[in-house]
């Protein structure tokens, strides 16, 4: 089945979980890694979409309903723009053209692609190499862009592939703004472009007047302000195992949040699953963990540090995090056959874990 049509089934179908009773909204969505849970006393306004590949709502507190509802479509306007900038899907997409006619030769970009280029390549510094958006000739390769890989990839085919990648062989040129690719180099924004979506979103949120919403896109979540009656948004964990009740949730506020997991996006291949994050440094999917969830200041970094931190790894990735302001991360592993959670960073007791649950604090 088409890779997309496989998602958008399987947020459907979580959809038909989707729970509101009284004063309480619990969304179980399977195209998401996180679920909301806000208890409210006036129920917010939200509104939902289809974009990039998943499924996307803002919810809206405190404001009149005509104006929540404006608000929400100039959300989704932005989604569907930044879309038609970013989308490797999309052969039209400036990203795409720039894959497709860079080789070797100055491109000239928009200001916005260029500083999410660049702003990519911060990330790639601060995960030491391993968030990296050069990477698409490797996710190619393994079949998770549009093909399935019915085989595995050689070794060779792997080295090849591995040849044409790595953040420090692309120039940027901030002056025109222009990019140069070496020949055979494609980026792939996948892992970075959806919080930074969320980002664009609360800004255009706040440029209305609205002071407390909730931006979700595909599980990348900046939550502005907070829920009526709460000290911020209460967000629900997902189950990394992909259980329908939530582990635990984290109280967020003025902030953002992302998971990356390899149970919603990966191929099957000789009866062995591989997942969608390939660490560049072997060129090979990674599933050393089941899944990370980072909370940072903006839904641009906790994106580009939840694929980069499940690539590092909990140990590695308590250097980086080390290095950020007001980031942190909760890992889920897998130990014994049951599922571990270790902690990274000071969540300041905005983390509550289910009571059976095992808690580490690296
Ligand atoms: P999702 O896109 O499902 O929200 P992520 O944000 O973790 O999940 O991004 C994963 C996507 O990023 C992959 O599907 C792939 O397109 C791309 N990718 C894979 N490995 C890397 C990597 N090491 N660095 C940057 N992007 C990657
Ligand atoms: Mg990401």
């Amino acid at each position: 089945m088409n890779r997309r049509l496989g998602r958008f089934l399987r947020s459907s179908v979580g959809r038909m979980r989707a729970l509101s009773c009284g004063g309480i909204l619990a969304l179980s969505l399977g195209a998401v890694a996180l679920l909301q849970a806000a208890c409210t006393k006036e129920e917010p306004y939200t509104k939902e979409t289809f974009v990039m590949g998943t499924k996307a709502w803002v919810t809206i507190a405190g404001a009149k309903s005509e104006d929540a509802e404006r608000a929400a479509l100039a959300v989704f306007r932005e989604m569907y723009r930044i879309e038609s900038v970013m989308s490797n899907w999309k052969s039209s997409s400036e990203v795409s053209r720039l894959n497709a006619q860079s080789q070797g030769k100055p491109f000239a970009v928009s200001r916005e692609l260029f500083s999410l280029i660049d702003s990519s390549f911060y990330y790639s510094e601060r995960t030491f190499g391993a968030f990296d958006v050069t990477v698409r000739p490797l996710v190619t390769l393994w079949g998770f862009e549009g093909g399935s890989a019915a085989r595995l990839p050689t070794d060779a085919e792997i080295g090849g592939a591995m040849a044409l990648i790595g953040y420090g062989k692309a120039t940027l040129d901030p002056s025109a703004p222009a990019i140069t690719l070496p020949p055979g180099m494609e980026i792939d924004l996948a892992g970075i472009a959806k919080g930074y979506a969320v980002d664009r979103c609360a800004a255009a949120l706040r440029e209305r007047g609205i002071a407390n919403a909730f931006v979700n896109l595909g599980g990348n979540i900046f939550a502005m302000g907070s829920a009526p009656g709460e000290r911020g948004w209460p967000i629900g964990i997902r189950d990394p195992r992909g259980g329908a009740n939530a582990v635990g949730t984290i109280m967020l506020k003025d902030e953002a949040v992302a998971t990356s997991g390899n149970y919603e996006n990966f191929v099957d291949i000789d009866g062995k699953r591989y997942g969608h994050i390939i660490d560049p440094r072997t060129g090979r999917p990674i599933d050393a963990v089941l899944s990370v969830t980072v909370v940072a200041p903006t839904g641009l970094e906790s994106d580009a540090l939840s694929t980069g931190f499940f690539v590092l790894g909990p140990e590695r990735s308590k250097d980086a995090v080390a290095s950020l302001r007001r980031v942190k991360a909760l890992f889920a592993v897998e130990e014994g056959g049951e599922v571990a959670y270790i902690q990274v960073g000071d969540f300041g007791g905005t983390l509550r874990l289910s009571d059976a649950t095992v808690l580490r604090v690296q």
